[in-house]
């Protein structure tokens, strides 16, 4: 009929047909649990979530040979009765939803009735369960279905034996043993972190290798992840409507190489979600230094019907109702928490700190310390906020860097003048010290109680202008300041066209730029903050930075980022020679600024070195 040939005819070489037919029960268990099943970890985790939906208070996990020769999981939970047995192996069998609405709302882990199905197509398993109501506790197992008496105690045991023996490919793309215990391991953990209400012992090969008692989340947190985590973190504790969020975030200084400790938590489910980890981006985005990756154990609790965990058959993905709610949460959360780190302490008078501390960063009471005051209260080396040895400052003096010295700084019982330091400096008991001198250039050395400080005096400056900048922006208050001999530079073509285009952008930001001829532009007024600095420089650099960004809709999201940019270059450059009062007024501003442990690269900006450190050295023994 038609001379065009029958494409559909040249099959490629080695297709054939073959009928279509309904595949056999088993062979659509073992293709679902694909899904489900990809490692022994992924197995522990559906465990525990069923140990946990149980309402259990104490599990043990038993692995052989990584989980793959063997997984035992035992719970304390409400148990199954032996009518149910075999039903908790069958695909879609599940107690914990009936019907559309109830997936709607789900609170417990699982809902999908897959998990055991799933496993147990590809393994040996083995359901023995004891229900609270029964004498009996009963085996069922279920490769034959047969169901035998067995004894224990009320709860479940879930015997897993031999991962994937019936399917030798799927078994090939498990790692060495060490691998897979490791993700094992790391499964215990998140649902360790997330259930200190739950008592959690893990043995390997007939090795005890986890027991946590039942505790609090801190004291969790310190188990699990260790005592470096908790000594550098903040806690965050925010409620926005709905929603709220509470945990414990790493300060930018404890930050790592690998984003190994982050522990995100939806109403009690550890997930991955691009929304929240975006969020946390963003909260850090102003300390971190780019490469670095914050570590954190945070909970968002919302209403289950804010929130659709049905999107993943592993449920490790979920999709929130209004997303911009879950974001914005999350970010202030997370600022708030980072900002209050340096500032929220500043209330405790010196002499209430041991007590105000929490409980994990006391000393243990029966070491020896030295014997003098408070500076006893010896801080975890390597970790430096200005809170923790800050003390109730009321900065009333104004003291600029540049400016005149002499700012007055009331405390509580006495009032001290900056400008008398240096002369007897131990006297005073500022947390950053007095200043003693200046290295190369660089770097402040000071003393306060706990010893030797040392300030990156640029890094500090450029923080400290950065957030005055960031706070003048937020309160309108951004005033330019007319240059008394406007600058002139010779300018690019792009810097011209920019600056023509971006006038509005440029005077909301304090910086006055008009053009003086084709080639020329000028620079008539800086933001008062700057007056000190380079306007060339600053214009320049803030040009460079305004052209990557094209509408006024980015420019008004990167304002932080001008900002910064703007701060650095109104800094203290190195190799200013300052004097003691000024290097005082340095600290004493620091004291006062919010996120002054990190630069804008999220760099530090001092560090301690203790009385007992040196002391360490020269092997002074107390
Ligand atoms: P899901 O957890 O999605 O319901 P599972 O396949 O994991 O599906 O479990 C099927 C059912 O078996 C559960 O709904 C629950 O009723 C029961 N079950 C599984 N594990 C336990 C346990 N450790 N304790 C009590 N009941 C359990
Ligand atoms: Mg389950």
């Amino acid at each position: 009929m038609s001379e065009t040939p029958d494409v559909n005819r040249i099959l490629r070489p080695g297709v054939i047909r073959t009928p279509i037919r309904e595949l056999p029960d088993e062979l659509i268990s073992q293709i679902a649990a694909g899904e489900v099943v990809e490692r022994p970890a992924s197995v522990v985790r559906e465990l525990l979530d069923n140990a946990i939906d149980a309402g259990a208070t104490q599990v043990v996990v038993r692995l052989l040979a990584g989980g793959v020769r063997s997984i035992v999981v035992e719970d304390n939970g409400l148990g199954i009765n032996r009518e149910q047995l075999a039903l908790a192996l069958r695909r879609h069998a599940t107690s914990k939803i009936a019907s559309l609405h109830d997936l709607e709302q789900v609170s417990t882990m699982g809902f999908r009735g897959e998990a055991l199905a799933a496993i147990n197509a590809v393994a040996e398993l083995e359901l023995l369960s004891r229900a609270g109501s029964s004498a009996d506790a009963f085996a069922l197992d279920g490769r034959s279905g047969e169901i035998r008496p067995v004894a224990r105690d009320v709860g479940t045991t879930v015997q897993v034996r031999e991962l994937f023996f019936s399917t030798p490919a799927r078994r090939k793309f498990l790692k060495s043993d060490a691998t897979e215990l490791a993700h094992c391991l790391e499964a215990v953990r998140r649902h360790g972190l997330a259930h200190p209400e739950v008592e959690w012992a893990v043995w390997h090969d007939g090795k005890l290798v986890n027991h946590w008692r039942r505790s609090t989340l801190a004291q969790r947190i310190q188990e699990v992840l260790g005592d470096g985590f908790l000594s550098q973190s903040v806690e965050v504790l925010h409620s926005a409507g709905p929603l709220s969020i509470r945990g414990f975030a790493g300060t930018p200084d404890a930050a790592r190489s690998r984003a190994d400790q982050q522990y995100m938590y939806v109403n009690g489910r550890f997930v991955r979600d691009k929304v929240l980890s975006h969020a946390v981006r963003s909260a850090y985005a102003d300390v971190l230094h780019g490469a670095r990756h914050p570590s954190y154990v945070l909970f968002l609790e919302l209403p289950s019907t804010r929130v659709d965990v049905n999107v993943h058959p592993t449920k490790i993905e979920v999709r929130f109702r209004d997303s911009r709610e879950v974001h914005q949460a999350m970010v202030h959360a997370l600022g708030n928490a980072l900002a209050k780190s340096r500032t929220s302490d500043a209330a405790t008078p010196v002499t209430n700190r041991p007590g105000a501390q929490p409980p994990w960063l006391q000393p243990d009471p029966n070491a020896a310390g030295p014997s003098f005051g408070w500076a006893a209260q010896e801080l975890p080396l390597g970790r430096h906020r200005v809170s923790d040895i800050q003390v109730l400052w009321n900065d009333r003096g104004t003291v600029g860097i540049g400016g005149s010295s002499g700012g007055s700084i009331e405390r509580p019982q006495e009032t001290v003048t900056v400008s008398r330091l240096g002369a007897e400096p131990a006297v005073i008991h500022h947390p950053l010290g007095q200043a003693l001198a200046q290295l190369h250039g660089v770097y402040i050395l000071a003393q306060n109680q706990q010893g030797l400080l040392i300030v990156d005096m640029h890094a500090a400056h450029e923080r400290i202008v950065y957030e005055r900048l960031k706070r003048q922006l937020e309160q309108h208050d951004l005033h330019s300041q007319p240059l008394l001999v406007p600058a002139s530079f010779a300018a690019t073509p792009e810097e011209m066209a920019c600056a023509e285009s971006h006038t509005q952008s440029l005077c909301a930001l304090g910086l006055e730029l008009t053009a003086l001829s084709s080639g020329t532009l000028v620079v008539r007024a800086v933001p008062a903050s700057l007056s000190g600095g380079d306007p060339v420089a600053l214009a320049r650099a803030t040009l460079a930075e305004l052209s990557e960004h094209e509408s006024s809709d980015v420019i008004r999201r990167a304002q932080h980022e001008l900002l910064s940019t703007m701060a650095c270059h109104g800094a203290v450059r190195a190799n200013r020679r300052l004097t003691l009062d000024e290097m005082n007024a340095l600290l004493r501003q620091m004291e006062v600024t919010e996120r002054s442990d990190q630069c804008n690269h999220g760099r530090p900006t001092w560090r301690q070195v203790t009385l007992r450190e040196l002391d360490n050295w020269f092997m002074r023994g107390r």
